[in-house]
């Protein structure tokens, strides 16, 4: 996987959170501040605009570029969170980026979101998505499944993730101060952290 993977990945991504903006806002309006669709659009058109303005050429460059830009732009807690994931990401990834290596990057990348927003799976965040898919990655990995079939469980573990927080009960974020009003609404975060492994997995497709 060379640099122009990666950049079609967040630029896959900004096209569906794009897409999708008004159902992400619809999420968070139920259980948050109804921002989340225009938080990350915003931050993901910046991203775009980022990675266009100067071409990064290491699949590294391209993370740490995106993961600056969503800290940087994107005002309430998904963009340092995200930020976070993507600039371990940049960190850990060795080259040349190999299934095995991209696997190993991403968990490093949850670990990393998990540490600075101190949610476990089960609190009804993004953390539900992705640590699902990056427990996919790992086994596709074992199971020594081609690239494109690891991206697309991955979606699935995530998507399966986010539909997985409907039931739950928020203990992290704005959602947590609802308490069990929270219940019965799909998180936002989670809902978007899909988008991204969907995204991921359209560009290998
Ligand atoms: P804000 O809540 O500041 O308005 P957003 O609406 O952009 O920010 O993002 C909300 C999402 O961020 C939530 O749905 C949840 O998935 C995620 N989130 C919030 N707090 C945490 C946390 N401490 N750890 C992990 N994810 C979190
Ligand atoms: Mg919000
Ligand atoms: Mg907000």
């Amino acid at each position: 996987m060379e640099a122009d993977v990666f950049v079609a990945w967040f630029e896959a991504a900004a096209r569906m959170v794009h897409d999708e903006r008004d159902r992400l806002t619809r999420l968070d309006a139920a259980i948050g501040d109804a921002d989340h669709g225009t938080n990350l659009d915003r931050g993901l058109t910046e991203v775009r605009a980022a990675l266009d303005g100067s071409p990064p050429e290491t699949p590294g460059q391209v993370l740490a570029t995106a993961g600056a830009t969503l800290i940087r732009r994107v005002g309430g807690a998904s963009g340092p969170l995200y930020g976070s994931v993507f600039r371990q990401m940049a960190k850990s990834l060795e080259s040349p980026v190999t299934l095995a290596g991209f696997a190993a990057a991403f968990e490093d990348g949850v670990v990393a979101l998990e540490r600075l927003g101190k949610a476990v799976p089960g609190d009804k965040t993004m953390v539900d998505a992705l640590t699902p898919a990056s427990r996919a990655l790992a086994l596709a990995v074992r199971d020594g499944v081609g690239v494109r079939e690891a991206f697309r469980q991955a979606a699935r573990a995530a998507e399966e993730g986010a539909k997985a927080t409907i039931p739950m009960q928020a203990r992290k974020g704005r959602a947590s101060y609802l308490g069990e009003r929270s219940v019965g609404h799909e998180d936002p975060g989670a809902a978007s952290a899909a988008l991204f492994m969907a995204a991921l997995a359209s560009v290998v497709a």
